[in-house]
């Protein structure tokens, strides 16, 4: 960080050694209370969320995939037809797992046979 000052660097990397790890703490204090935690300290100020529309004056954490069905259906192409062909003879259709997120998205025959490529 340019400019910035050697005891606030110091004070932040003490904050930082002093934290359990980002998960547990984002579990336990949100997304705010996070960021209260590695400021400690160093004149940090909480902007007051309730006037932003956050009554609980905090910004709920969210994890949102942005995969789809229809996307899940392209990564098939990286199959050749014989591949795909295989998959529906084997398998009775194809199964694609998001790897971000973990959704499981089923596909039939007549879904993969949709695939040109
Ligand atoms: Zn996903």
């Amino acid at each position: 960080m340019p400019g910035a000052k050697k005891e606030v660097l110091g004070r932040l990397e003490a904050n930082l050694k002093a934290l359990p790890g980002i998960t547990p703490l984002l579990r336990e204090r949100g997304l705010e209370g996070a960021l209260e935690a590695l400021m400690e300290g160093l004149d940090f100020q909480r902007t007051d969320l309730s006037a932003l529309g956050y009554p609980q004056n905090e910004i709920p954490a969210r994890f949102r995939c942005r995969c789809t069905r229809e996307k899940a259906l392209e990564a098939l192409v990286f199959f050749t037809p014989e591949e795909r062909e295989e998959m529906i003879v084997k398998d009775g259709g194809a199964e694609v797992v998001c790897h971000w997120c973990g959704e499981v998205y089923r596909f039939s025959p007549e879904e993969i046979r949709t695939l040109v490529a």
